[in-house]
């Protein structure tokens, strides 16, 4: 049996509701998942009954973007539940920013000539968390682009014309934060991440002193080399190696839930080794 500990809904930039998630996982043959959506816990409670209904084990999280050595890392955090807290407090900030930078970059859109409102986004986003994946659809349903690669590629990605960044916690914080919230913190796809392959190892060595919990090693989009180069970082670290598909659904349709792009399998351990480091 496998899990999928990486996963996002409706509530933020997902296509597919918990509900639909878990009946996928379901079908998929998994013994468990969790919903990392993004900057938000609101999916959890409906995530957890969809899961129980299945017979399918369940974990309430979230994934930050965050700040390491300057550079944009992601971070998943693990055993959360909404309601108020230390980490869950300083999420309603992280979607203020978020909300900020998306009307900022509705108007980079515009002076770049593109009709497009910040109505238009929030719409395609219905109820959940506006994230740059909306944006892509409406420059998709407009005519601008063709896919949503192409949209980031060509305006919403780090470092194209209409980006924005957005309010970030340090990696740092987002650890202390999680521990203080009785959660465990995992860095999440690790070669977004850009640094040499000792410096893999040994810069997360002090995130792991402040209490890193895992490093994300079963990623949809990895090899079977990567995933387990990372796992045996993991191993030396001390630390758990998670796993995940980073389902989107329609905004990723290359990854599917339980096996990302195909070959993924992430070890029902994992999730009996996030439970006992807590
Ligand atoms: P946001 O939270 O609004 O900053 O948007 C982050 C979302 O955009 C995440 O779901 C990412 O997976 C997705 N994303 C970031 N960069 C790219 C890219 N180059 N191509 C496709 N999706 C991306
Ligand atoms: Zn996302
Ligand atoms: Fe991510
Ligand atoms: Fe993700």
């Amino acid at each position: 049996m496998a899990v999928d500990l990486h996963m996002h809904s409706t509530f933020s930039d997902g296509s597919e509701s918990p509900t639909a998630i878990a009946a996928m996982a379901a079908a998929a043959g998994l013994s468990g998942i969790a919903l990392t959506d993004h900057d938000v816990l609101d999916g959890i409670p409906e995530a957890r009954a969809a899961a129980a209904e299945r017979g399918l084990r369940f974990i309430g999280g979230t994934e930050l973007s965050v700040l390491w050595r300057e550079q944009s890392m992601h971070m998943l955090v693990y055993f959360l539940e909404p309601g108020p807290g230390p980490i869950q407090d300083r999420l309603e900030d992280l979607r203020r920013g978020r909300h900020t930078r998306n009307l900022e970059m509705v108007d980079k859109l515009r002076d770049l000539g593109l009709d497009i409102s910040y109505d238009e986004v929030a719409r395609e986003a219905g109820t959940g968390v506006v994230g740059r994946p909306h944006f892509a659809a409406v420059l998709i349903a407009k005519g601008y682009v063709d896919s949503v690669p192409a949209a980031f590629d060509r305006y919403l990605a780090s470092g194209r014309p209409a980006y924005v960044p957005r309010m970030r916690l340090t990696a740092e914080e987002a650890i202390g934060l999680s521990r203080e919230s009785r959660a465990v913190a995992v860095i999440a796809h690790p070669h977004t991440l850009h640094l040499r392959a000792d410096e893999f190892s040994i810069g997360f060595r002090e995130l792991v002193a402040r209490g890193l919990g895992g490093i994300e090693a079963y990623y949809g989009e990895y090899t079977p080399e990567m995933r387990n180069r990372i796992a045996e970082i993991c191993a030396e670290l001390g630390i758990v190696a998670t796993g995940g598909s980073d389902f989107h659904g329609k905004y990723k349709p290359h990854l599917a839930v339980g096996v990302g792009t195909g070959d993924l399998r992430v070890p029902d351990e994992v999730m009996d080794q996030l439970e006992q480091i807590r």
